[in-house]
């Protein structure tokens, strides 16, 4: 990538949308779109600062001022907040927080989407109220603030003070302006905060009034002069003094308790009824913040936590293929980077030709890409509205990207094959499958390395693993492959003889055969020679194997090349027992049950504790209906155990689970 090239798109890119959205309060993409080019940026700037333009957004704050407006020079200046997008990211922001400030603990606050602003007050008078412009320099309007039901126009007490707090538009006042408009054939608000916007910006303070704005104080300038030490005292007095400050703060001792606050309000404020798009976490203790310090686009002492967002619209740069172990061609989305669910995505799949053409996907259109919980992302439609018009139709390729070899497509599927077995795509993808963490587990024999053991011609199918203990020397030799690294490896592979039947079939790279129809064979066959003999009419008659699969199997096993494989496996070794004997599994708390895992484990990964409840002789199933047992919530669960409530089923936490499972767990 041209790295000038792509910095100077994105800061023309984003300017444009700044000017959108807070010049004509009409944004052109959304705020998760945006976020993620910001830190694109962001990233690039960092990593090569002398490139960094004069012009970039990061180095003021957002906002322009209307021409037609007074201007209003703020007496200390009103700053943006440094965004975090997942927990990790907080942690991060507590540990450059501690390195100065110890003793520091944290206020949290919901982050209200609107307007910053500020208002002045002599003796209790409010006498003038501005927007935060660009942060030095703002715009007066007073007369527009005083239209606000819910900001008081005189104190409690005659002070003078400086107070910032947020401009904002409930839901409900939102719709009805937009049906307003709707009626009257004009441009609709794209949400709250920039019908909000538009509304405080007004040179007709009557239509501000029309407009119903509301108003919460989160701030006092110069708070010493008031003799206020904390940021929970400033919050107090400005209730205080008569402001609307919003009630879902609190005040938390570690960062865990901001995270478990941030976890609570995630659920409430779907239902408090006027927009917010995260948590600020405030460190509270205000003698610390000339210690900790400022950007100059934003305080260190404070930080915005963003709620994820799950379906995200982005730019679709290139579509890619890739051919996996079986020789199933997959079009995979590059993408122009963007936050989803807590993570950075930039490739995403497109599943098949059919898929793309039904969507009618195309390079260079913006997509929605849905990541949900653990799912592999996905693109999920197109923005027709924002196609270039010489955007191409896709089309498919007709042969594999690795081998060259012609690719075909079966009646009735859906997704190409290559069916060169000595591919050598789809060889190492069967390496690498093998030696993966669900399948035989090899430490230290990850992608990246099996790759480079490949070029430099160490593997040549699965069974080379077990031989790489002869190339000791030669293993050393290769970069980031210290000793040490290199004798546990060689241990770790010697380890995995030691694995389940189950691991090593669902390792072979079956077709159709996962991790649970592995184990149901591995239930009834002791051993991969008895299993390579299998006929298919046996196959069939086990419950969870059906047509399909039973013939995928036969087909494995009839196959030359691969009998060969599992022959050398077995002479370096590796020739795994089966689990024959189900019946004399222990009877105990989870025989029969069906059970469904939610939330997150602490102490076990799913597949762990799946793993665990089928030893006990019980089923794990991805949702709850009547036929469920039991549910094991973990923290943060979610829909699941509200249906689990629902309908009565029994429901038990992670300590419960493990105090039952842990005499059975491997010392
Ligand atoms: P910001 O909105 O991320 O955070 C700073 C602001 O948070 C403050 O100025 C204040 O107004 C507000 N705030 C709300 N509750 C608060 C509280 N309790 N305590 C303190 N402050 C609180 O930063 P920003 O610079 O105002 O705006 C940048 C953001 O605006 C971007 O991250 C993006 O999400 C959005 N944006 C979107 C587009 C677009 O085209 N969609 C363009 C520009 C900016």
């Amino acid at each position: 990538m041209d790295v000038k090239k792509r910095m100077t798109e994105l800061v023309n890119l984003l300017n444009q949308y700044n000017y959108e959205y807070y010049i004509l309060d009409a944004p052109t993409v959304s705020d998760i779109e945006y976020d993620s080019l910001l830190r694109e940026l962001e990233q690039l700037e960092k990593e090569y600062p002398n490139e960094v333009l004069d012009n970039s957004p990061t180095r003021r704050v957002g906002d322009y001022l209307r021409m037609d407006l007074e201007e209003v020079h703020h007496s200390a200046p009103m700053l943006s907040l440094a965004n975090a997008f997942s927990f990790n990211e907080l942690i991060e922001f507590d540990q450059r927080v501690k390195k100065v400030a110890q003793n520091a603990t944290y206020v949290c606050e919901l982050k209200i989407d609107g307007l910053a602003s500020t208002v002045h007050y002599d003796q209790g008078l409010l006498t003038l109220g501005a927007t935060r412009g660009n942060g030095v320099t703002g715009e007066n309007v007073t007369k527009n603030m005083l239209t606000i039901k819910k900001l008081p126009k005189v104190l409690t007490e005659h002070v003078s003070l400086e107070v910032r707090g947020e401009v904002f538009m409930d839901y409900a006042t939102f719709n009805e302006i937009n049906e307003e408009r709707a009626k009257n054939n004009e441009p609709l608000f794209a949400n709250p905060r920039n019908s909000a916007g538009g509304s405080l910006r007004q040179l007709d303070p009557e239509v501000t009034r029309k407009r119903n704005l509301n108003h919460f104080a989160y701030s006092i300038v110069s708070p010493s002069n008031y003799n206020l030490h904390t940021h929970m005292e400033i919050l107090e007095y400005l209730k205080v003094l008569g402001f609307n400050v919003n009630p879902h703060y609190r005040h938390c001792q570690t960062i865990d308790e901001v995270i478990d606050y941030i976890n609570e309000l995630d659920q409430l404020r779907k239902e408090i009824g006027y927009p917010t798009d995260g948590i600020v976490v405030k460190v509270n203790e205000l003698d610390l913040y000339d210690l900790i310090g400022t950007t100059v686009k934003s305080p260190k002492y404070m930080i915005a936590y963003k709620f994820p967002a799950e379906e995200v619209t982005t730019k679709l740069r290139d579509i890619v293929f890739t051919v996996g172990r079986t020789g199933m061609i997959t079009p995979n989305a590059i993408l122009d980077p963007v936050i989803i669910a807590q993570t950075t995505v930039s490739k995403a799949t497109l599943n098949n030709e059919d898929f793309i053409k039904k969507r009618d996907i195309r390079i260079g259109d913006y997509v929605v890409v849905r990541k949900a919980g653990e799912i592999i992302p996905e693109v999920v439609s197109v923005d027709l509205s924002r196609r270039s018009p010489d955007a191409k139709p896709f089309e498919m390729i007709t042969k594999c990207p690795a081998c060259g070899s012609q690719i075909v497509k079966n009646d009735g599927e859906a997704e190409h094959y290559c069916l060169n077995e000595n591919c050598e795509g789809r060889k190492l993808e069967a390496i690498i499958h093998f030696a993966s963490r669900e399948t035989m587990d090899i430490e230290g024999l990850g992608e990246k390395q099996i790759e480079l053991l490949y070029q430099k011609g160490f593997l040549k199918d699965i069974s080379d693993i077990y031989l790489l203990k002869n190339y000791q020397s030669e293993l050393l030799e290769l970069e980031r492959f210290g000793p040490k690294k290199v004798e546990n490896l060689l241990n770790a592979i010697e380890k995995s003889k030691d694995n389940p039947l189950d691991k090593f079939i669902f390792g072979l790279g079956i077709r159709y055969v996962g991790s649970k129809i592995a184990k149901i064979l591995s239930s009834i066959y002791e051993t991969i020679t008895e299993l390579s003999k299998t006929t298919y009419d046996e196959l069939i008659q086990i419950e969870g194997i059906g047509e399909v699969i039973a013939r995928s199997i036969i087909e494995f096993f009839e196959n030359q090349q691969n009998l060969e494989l599992i022959e050398k496996l077995i002479q370096y070794g590796v020739n795994p027992k089966g689990t024959v004997k189900t019946e004399t599994a222990p009877v105990n708390y989870f025989n029969g049950k069906t059970v469904v895992l939610t939330g997150k484990l602490t102490r076990f990964s799913r597949d762990e504790a799946s793993e665990l409840i089928e030893k006990l002789g019980g089923k794990t199933t991805s949702s709850v209906s009547k036929k469920t047992s039991l549910v094991i919530a973990g923290e943060d669960a979610g829909s699941k155990l509200t249906k689990a409530n629902e309908l009565g089923i029994e429901v038990i936490d992670e300590n419960t689970f493990l105090q039952l499972v842990e005499p059975y767990m491997d010392k």
